[in-house]
């Protein structure tokens, strides 16, 4: 451990959604490299040695970050809509 880098450190709060109960979820075969951390809260997942806009909530691309009320409000997964009959969807017209 002679380099001067920053080695990988778990971000305190999640990076989308700013909770701070993070789960350790792996970690890289050779121990201290990286780690698989999960927010318990909205399931972002994401690797240490990711870069800063995906690892950490400063750096963090404002337009996908949640707060608790995006989450409180997010639909359902859309259901994937029944087939169409052979008389309903004319590809031609
Ligand atoms: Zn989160």
């Amino acid at each position: 451990m002679s380099d001067n880098t920053t080695p990988p450190r778990p971000t305190a709060l999640c990076p989308r959604c700013a909770h701070e109960t993070i789960e350790h979820i792996t970690g890289s075969p050779a121990p201290g490299v990286w780690e698989v951390l999960q927010c318990a809260r909205c399931l972002y997942m994401w690797r240490t040695s990711e870069p800063a806009r995906r690892t950490r909530r400063d750096a963090y691309p404002a337009e996908f970050m949640l707060t608790p009320e995006d989450i409180g409000a997010a639909p359902e997964v859309p259901a994937v809509p029944p087939l169409r009959g052979p008389e309903a969807g004319t590809a031609t017209r």
